[in-house]
């Protein structure tokens, strides 16, 4: 089951990205169209840069410095260019849900191992927690927890009404959620066949 919520998340993830990453070219477009000048720089600089590549490969050193000056200098044009049109640079930047992840669920460490990002981490608990039945809490707990609907008739198979019975349980649940951060306390198990409503009972 867990693997199959996390393939299920990563999914959704690779979406997020997808539409993240759409909706930059949209805005790129726009802007470009606008202030076409910005366009003529982002080609400039791609360029550049496989200058600068190349210039590198062959050990170049005074080439990747004046390569670098422009690009210096072309960048710096691009944030004013920004600034005047009152955006910012990340404007020009996916704007991915988790900064810290990058919508991929996973961080890259300095030692390039990667460990799970704390934004996948908690949809993998809010998953499990919808599907335990424990998203109902707000309205399925002890104070709403009622015997009436229990029959108060004995049961000759049992020697006690099912009343009786579900008092006998509710107080051990009680005891239970009372002195559950007690290293002694044993766990509690509701067993039984289907649609013998272990779940609640309103
Ligand atoms: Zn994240």
């Amino acid at each position: 089951m867990a693997n199959e919520v996390l393939k299920l998340l990563l999914k959704e993830y690779e979406q997020k990205r997808v539409r993240a990453e759409l909706d930059l070219e949209k805005r790129k477009e726009e802007l470009y169209n606008s202030v076409p000048r910005l366009a003529q720089i982002e080609e400039e600089l791609s360029r550049y840069a496989i200058n600068t590549a190349k210039e590198m490969l062959t050990n170049n050193k005074s080439g990747v410095k004046e390569l670098n000056k422009y690009v210096e200098k072309l960048k710096k044009e691009k944030e004013s260019i920004l600034k005047s049109q009152k955006l910012d640079r990340s404007y020009l930047k996916p704007k991915y849900e988790c900064k810290d992840c990058n919508d991929t669920g996973y961080i890259v460490n300095s030692d390039y191992t990667t460990t799970m990002c704390h934004c996948l981490k908690q949809k993998i608990l809010d998953k499990s927690y919808n599907k335990s039945n424990m998203s109902n809490l707000d309205k399925e707990n002890f104070e709403t927890f009622s015997l009436e609907v229990f029959s108060n008739i004995k049961d000759p198979r049992f020697n006690m009404s099912p009343r009786d019975n579900m008092e006998y349980i509710y107080k051990k649940s009680i005891e239970f959620v009372e002195n559950f951060d007690k290293a002694n306390t044993k766990n509690l198990l509701f067993t039984g066949n289907i649609g013998l409503r272990k779940n609640f009972y309103v």
